[in-house]
């Protein structure tokens, strides 16, 4: 009875509101048993919803990427269009030496400045990486500190620019072995 419901209003609504029904139905499970009489597009839509819903509980509820899930909370089918030294900067998954030393690719976690060599520490305060310095967030406050900087183009472009020149420079990072 909803979907002959459904039909009729979206007929004349349009897309959103067929959005938002086909939307309710995925969340509270409520699909019907001869899904073939309905419209295709509100299989279509209905299914991409639920799609996103199981996609976005996946999301939540995991163990790993939770940097990204901190930026990125919520699902899309959109891209987000990072280049690849935001994505190794956002990630930490980058020439850090925190990140290498964890998977024993550096002798060490630090910086040659002294400091543990963590992607904020480069895009903060490190004495090497002044140019490309933004102000530093306190200790409680990285992870929206991250977001910011992930939702600005100003900042995200400091942010590839670090990267190239970390890149670049790599050896200028590494502490000296004596
Ligand atoms: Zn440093």
């Amino acid at each position: 009875m909803m979907f002959l419901f459904f039909f009729v209003y979206c007929t004349i609504q349009g897309n959103e509101e067929a959005d938002r029904l086909a939307k309710e139905a995925a969340e509270t499970e409520n699909f019907p048993e001869t899904p073939l009489e309905l419209p295709k597009y509100f299989i279509k839509i209905f299914l991409r919803q639920k799609m996103l819903a199981t996609w976005q509980m996946a999301w939540d509820d995991g163990d790993t990427g939770r940097l990204i899930h901190n930026i990125i909370p919520k699902v899309s089918l959109h891209p987000i269009n990072w280049t690849r030294n935001e994505v190794l900067f956002f990630t930490g998954h980058g020439p850090f030496p925190s990140f290498l030393h964890r998977f024993n690719h550096a002798e060490t976690s630090f910086c040659s400045c002294g400091e543990i060599g963590t992607p904020i520490h480069y895009a903060t305060v490190c004495l090497l990486t002044t140019s490309y310095h933004m102000a530093p967030p306190s200790q409680q406050h990285q992870p929206i500190w991250f977001r910011r900087v992930a939702n600005n183009s100003t900042s995200r472009r400091k942010i590839h620019n670090l990267l190239h020149f970390f890149q670049r420079e790599t050896s200028l990072f590494r502490p000296d072995p004596n």
